[in-house]
């Protein structure tokens, strides 16, 4: 099964392997010979052409279908046969340049008829060639041009004509359409981000992609054949306006302007004079514009790669990119740029070489701008990561000033707490010093009573209190009867013992916290005894002297009979008054009852008159 048709399939193609040989070799026509007017014949007519002698036409040595022109006007005689029994038709085809100023075909088979030609995108001229079976017709071919150049000529049959003129308008319209497109991506980007960068690119690009059409042939005079003016009026504009937006993008690119300072005056001459150029290049021979156009992209290049060379020595970024894109370019020009002058295959395929470059090129600086892109992306990333970084760091700068701030404050506030404390402990031990001291300047180191310091200050206050409380204040003294014989007799220590019994008695016998036992000097005592009446006095001292009578005192085994004399004085708010009235009143008394016989007690009225204590003293 699988066999049959294996067989089938290759039966198939033997018969469209012969018929399409068939078909190929029914529209053979074949291009014999071609011969070049020996002078330059630009004042003759065609007619006069076509009736030179055969002398002055020269066999081309270049080879069948290659003519070699020269300034000025060409004539060339082309030899065509058709070897078919039958009428055929080809296509004629003609590559020319800007340079070609105009082309004329004429068949003379047998009789003289001009040939329309038509001018194609990749600057060739085609025109249809048709003879009669088994004839050799001639073709004269005139060709105007400007400069010296070798030009090919091709008969196609019609089939293959269509098939190159397919080919060749998807290969040109898909690289131009695809650098457009490039140049509108770029003027897109450059409205959404406004950066002038991508603003120039996109104008490079649109300029490229004019300027690729024109060299591959698809230029104004193409567009517009009749209008032979515009014949190479494209070029210069265009080398101008690519090569302007390249130097501004470079500029851009590299801040130029940083790198050098008079850089930006530099850029401004170029852009001067090559706009002035491209004013001029409308009065210009094309083959000039085409030349200088030519030299300008190509001294652009040179600038571009010594830049760039520049830059990578001084490590600019994407420095080396750009050096190698330029580099890559610059190769291409040459090679183009020497295809014109050396006869290399490779070097003269001009269209396949000007396709590889520009779209070379354009990728190539799309990559750049991505390179850029990711450069500026990382540098932000890194910059926002600092800040970041930055941020920790101050904020942990912070917080460390923060917890040494706390444990200052902590230690202060222990140090302040530890001297608040060593503080208190001072001032209760200066206060407890403090109570000491007034105890003791308060007090008689011999009998624990309060001395006479504190009753002079005690007696004013309790006087003031009864004073204004209109409450009676009783004063007692009591003084030892007969001490000086217990001195004499017993010696004074033993004197101050009785001093010191003495004393007990006395603390014993204030039964009110608010009496006050005082020693008042030797061996006198005073009863202060606020809140309290005559009778009240009397009683208490009663009560003293009795218990000291009573008492049974015994000083180194040897029995003691101690007694005292009370003398009471009670103040009741009597008019004119003071403290020392009723001391003296209590003394008074006291003097009575030592003079009544001693161990009892008296009491006085208190009186104005100080006189008796003063004669009690004596
Ligand atoms: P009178 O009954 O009149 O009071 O007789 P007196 O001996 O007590 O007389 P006077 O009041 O004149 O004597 C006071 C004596 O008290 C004199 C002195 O020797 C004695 N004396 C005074 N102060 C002290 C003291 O602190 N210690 C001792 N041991 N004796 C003192
Ligand atoms: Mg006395
Ligand atoms: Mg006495």
């Amino acid at each position: 099964m699988i066999v049959k048709y294996f067989a089938k399939a290759f039966v198939l193609a033997l018969i469209l392997l012969f018929s399409s040989a068939w078909a190929q070799s029914k529209d053979h026509i074949q291009l014999m010979a071609v011969s070049k007017a020996a002078s330059n014949q630009s004042s003759l007519s065609i007619a006069e052409i076509v009736e030179t002698d055969n002398s002055e036409w020269q066999l081309q040595t270049e080879g069948a279908n290659h003519l070699s022109l020269t300034p000025g006007v060409n004539w060339f005689k082309v030899q065509v046969t058709n070897g078919l029994n039958r009428a055929a038709h080809a296509q004629f085809l003609l590559d020319t340049n800007l340079e070609v100023i105009d082309v004329a075909l004429y068949s003379h088979s047998p009789i003289l008829t001009p040939l329309p030609l038509t001018l194609l995108a990749n600057h060739q001229y085609s025109g249809k060639v048709q003879l009669n079976p088994n004839t050799r017709a001639t073709l004269y071919l005139k060709v105007n041009t400007e400069i010296s150049a070798v030009m090919e000529m091709h008969l196609l049959t019609p089939d293959a004509f269509i098939e190159q003129q397919r080919q060749l308008y998807y290969t040109h319209g898909f690289v131009v359409g695809g650098i457009v497109f490039v140049g509108i991506v770029f003027a897109l980007l450059f409205l959404a981000i406004h950066d002038t960068t991508l603003g120039y690119l996109s104008a490079y690009f649109i300029a490229r992609a004019g300027l690729l059409s024109v060299l591959l042939g698809g230029h104004l005079l193409f567009l517009f054949p009749e209008q032979s003016a515009l014949r190479g009026a494209d070029l210069p504009i265009l080398a101008v306006a690519s090569s302007i937006f390249y130097i501004l993008f470079t500029a851009r690119l590299f801040n130029l302007a940083k790198v050098f300072p008079n850089s930006k005056l530099v850029v401004k001459a170029i852009v001067l004079s090559l706009v002035a150029y491209a004013l001029i290049s409308a009065f210009l021979p094309v083959h000039i514009n085409v030349t200088v156009s030519a030299t300008i992209l190509t001294s652009v290049l040179v600038g571009l790669v010594l830049l760039g060379y520049y830059l990578y020595i001084k490590r600019q970024r994407l420095a080396v990119l750009f050096f190698t894109i330029m580099l890559a370019q610059l190769l291409f020009t040459v090679v183009i740029v020497l295809g014109y002058y050396i006869d290399i295959p490779a070097f003269s395929q001009r269209d396949t070489l000007h396709i590889t470059s520009f779209s070379l090129n354009t990728l190539l600086i799309v990559f750049l701008i991505c390179r850029l892109y990711f450069y500026q992306m990382r540098d932000k990333q890194q910059a926002q990561k600092e800040a970041l970084a930055n941020a920790i760091a101050t904020k942990q700068a912070q917080e460390k000033l923060i917890q040494l701030q706390d444990e200052n404050q902590e230690e202060l506030e222990q140090r302040v707490q530890e001297r608040t404390l060593e503080l208190h402990i001072a001032l209760s031990e200066l206060e407890e010093l403090n109570r000491e001291l007034a105890e003791k300047n308060t007090t008689d180191d011999l009998t624990g009573l309060f001395n006479r310091r504190y009753y002079d200050q005690k007696i004013v206050a309790e006087y003031r209190r009864s004073k204004r409380n209109l409450t009676p204040l009783s004063l007692v003294v009591a003084d030892l009867d007969f001490f000086k014989q217990v001195n004499d007799n017993y010696g004074h220590l033993a004197g101050d013992q009785c001093l010191s019994w003495l004393a007990q008695h006395i603390k014993q016998s204030l039964k009110r916290s608010a009496d006050i036992g005082c020693r008042y000097g030797g061996e006198e005592f005073c009863l202060i005894l606020p809140d309290t009446d005559a009778a009240g006095a009397f009683a208490l001292a009663e009560e003293l002297r009795a218990a000291v009578e009573g008492f049974d005192f015994v000083y180194q085994e040897q029995h003691l009979s101690l007694t005292i004399s009370c003398g009471v004085a009670t103040y009741q708010q009597q008019d004119g008054i003071e403290p020392e009235h009723i001391f003296c009143a209590a003394d008074k008394a006291l003097y009575q009852a030592k003079r009544n016989g001693r161990n009892q007690v008296q009491v006085q009225e208190i009186s104005c008159d100080l006189s008796i204590q003063e004669n009690s003293n004596d």
